[in-house]
């Protein structure tokens, strides 16, 4: 491609709507456009790169042995009644109706659709398992659209959805897109992890978050130092493996005037966060029992996820509001505790250790220290609530658990039959009865992972595009073009070797200046550079520098090809 006929538009100045590096280079080198709230345009240099990554996606997907096919982006409502989510989806959804008066939503995701499909294409287990895949435009009505594609409403998402007979089958598809991602990721040349996340109430189901690791990520990835253990914040492991201290102080209650959080407390007592404990009232999933009390130490802090899985709270979580705690213990929020409390108290684990601890009196600005459990107050239910923190045991076996900053490409999960049950979808089996459809679903952000590959790849002067998916894979610089024909004669016969090798490599033609068609190339990223000028041409030499090298060098111009293939 001769840059003079292909529609560069590159600008120094950094947009200032853009937080985060990924989002202002797009800006800068001209991948994207936008048109309004999360409504972006992919310019033809920024398309390059998402083929790219769409054709990586698409081969691998191909060997794992998934089928590519195509649905509609817009959905009737019927169908997400049937599945019963076209109540509970939430604003997130975006609802249209047609001229006849008929609802539709134009999809966020596809369950409902490819479910719909299999339960009029499928007969017989004898045509399982298969797993149907499509890269198509979703809409998701994002409550914060931001960072530019990373969250944008429309999107580019390849979606797939196994259907096997059986869990044993599911669990095969699962792995075998567990593989297929590394493999996607690899190729993309991505620093990547594969983490456990939340299944939600799917019980038994599993679930992988494919996470791009980048300071700017908005979620926290988990990993122990020594083994395999990652997952995300929402589902990592608290353990606390020390024992209980022994009583050694009496309880006592003290008056804490203008004491409201644990910070004021433990500033006004001269001690830790960690020797106080919190107490957090929510609501209860039975009306029975209105109020649950959730009780952790007090530097630590509440996983909203853990917490609304268990039995006993109502989900979604929801915190008691001032009115509720003043009925069940007749103080405010922040001098809530444990010890006489009749509604069921859940710990987490480092909580149930504490001993001589400081909590609320129940009564306002007055709390209670050298508190012990079984002495003073009964064994509370244990249970795993809270947030992991850096230099936690690593719950499944040796070495701490770190925390990084991560941006979610890519998702695989079981879903099971919730889709399948409820859209009765089902095959005949071995034995002629009808079976429920076992289902997964995988998928991948491609738009967002163009962001998070610029975002993990940039320096002060642009992106760094990992080669499988940058716009061009080299460009030729010729230097003063228009004065030499010498030098447009090498740089055109350059273009041509370079293109003939299947090279995928832009000619730079534009009459500018050295230093500007460097300072455009390095922003868009190009990871090869050659140079040609008619000093290099006296000595059949041509300047090469890879993106990241920190200088060109001299090669001699036979040498070029070897360079870059
Ligand atoms: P997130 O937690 O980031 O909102 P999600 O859990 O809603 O993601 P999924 O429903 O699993 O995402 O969608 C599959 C993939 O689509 C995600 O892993 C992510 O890469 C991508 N994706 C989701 N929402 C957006 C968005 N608003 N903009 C761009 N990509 C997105
Ligand atoms: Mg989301």
């Amino acid at each position: 491609m001769r840059a003079s006929q292909f529609h560069l538009s590159t600008t120094r100045e950094t947009p200032n709507d853009a937080e985060i590096v990924s989002h202002q280079l797009m800006l800068r080198a001209g991948l994207i456009r936008r048109l309004g709230s999360g409504l972006y345009t992919w310019m033809p240099l920024g398309l390059k790169v998402l083929r790219k990554i769409e054709n990586i996606i698409r081969e691998e997907m191909d060997r794992a042995g998934a089928l590519e096919m195509l649905m509609p982006a817009v959905q009737p409502a019927e169908l997400w009644e049937e599945s019963g989510r076209w109540g509970k989806f939430g604003p997130e959804l975006l609802r249209l109706t047609d001229r006849h008066n008929r609802e539709y939503c134009v999809g966020p995701t596809h369950e409902e659709v490819i479910t719909d499909i299999a339960r009029r294409d499928l007969k017989s287990y004898k045509q399982l398992p298969l797993n149907f895949y499509q890269i198509q435009t979703k809409f998701r009505d994002e409550i914060r659209p931001r960072f530019g594609v990373m969250r944008s409403r429309e999107f580019i998402m390849k979606d797939a959805y196994s259907f096997g007979i059986d869990a044993a089958s599911l669990q095969e598809s699962f792995d075998a897109m567990h593989i297929a991602y590394c493999a996607i990721f690899d190729r993309m040349g991505l620093d990547y992890r594969a983490v456990e996340a939340d299944s939600g109430s799917i019980g038994g189901a599993q679930s992988r978050e494919f996470h791009v690791l980048a300071d700017s990520g908005e979620d926290a990835v988990v990993y122990a130092t020594e083994g395999d253990y990652a997952a995300n914040m929402e589902k990592a492991e608290a353990v606390c493996n020390d024992p209980r201290g022994e009583a050694s102080l009496p309880m006592q209650t003290i008056d804490t005037p203008n004491v409201h959080t644990i910070d004021e407390l433990a500033a006004s007592l001269k001690v830790d966060a960690t020797q106080c404990l919190k107490t957090l009232l929510v609501k209860g999933s039975d009306e029975k029992v209105p109020v649950v009390a959730l009780l952790l130490r007090g530097d630590h802090q509440l996983n909203e996820v853990k917490a609304e899985h268990l039995p006993e709270v109502a989900s979604p979580l929801t915190m008691a509001d001032a009115e509720l705690i003043r009925s069940t213990v007749q103080c405010d929020a922040g001098s809530i505790g444990p010890v006489g409390l009749n509604i069921p108290v859940i710990a987490d684990a480092n909580a149930a250790c504490m001993s001589d601890f400081i909590c609320g009196a129940n009564t306002n600005a007055q709390h209670l220290t050298g508190v012990n459990w079984t002495r003073d107050l009964p064994e509370p239910i244990v249970r795993d609530i809270r947030n992991v923190i850096e230099g936690d045991a690593n719950p499944k076996g040796n070495g701490i658990l770190k925390i990084v900053r991560g941006i979610e490409v890519g998702h695989i999960f079981q879903l099971g039959d919730t889709y399948s049950k409820a859209l009765d979808a089902t095959v005949l089996d071995e034995n002629g009865k009808p079976a429920t459809l076992m289902m997964g679903c995988y998928g991948i952000g491609v738009t967002r992972v163009a962001a998070a590959a610029i975002e993990q790849n940039n320096d002060s002067a642009g992106i760094i595009w990992p080669l499988s998916i940058a716009p061009f894979e080299a460009v030729v610089c010729p230097v003063n073009m228009v004065k030499s024909d010498a030098v447009k004669e090498a740089a055109e016969k350059l273009y041509t070797e370079l293109k003939d090798a299947g090279v995928d490599v832009l000619f730079d033609d534009r009459p500018l200046r050295p230093g500007a068609m460097f300072s455009d190339m390095e922003l868009i990223g190009i990871p090869h550079r050659f140079v040609v000028s008619d000093k290099l041409l006296a000595n059949n030499e041509i300047e090469y520098r890879g993106r990241s090298d920190s200088e060109a060098s001299i090669i001699a111009r036979d040498e070029v090809l070897a360079k870059i293939i």
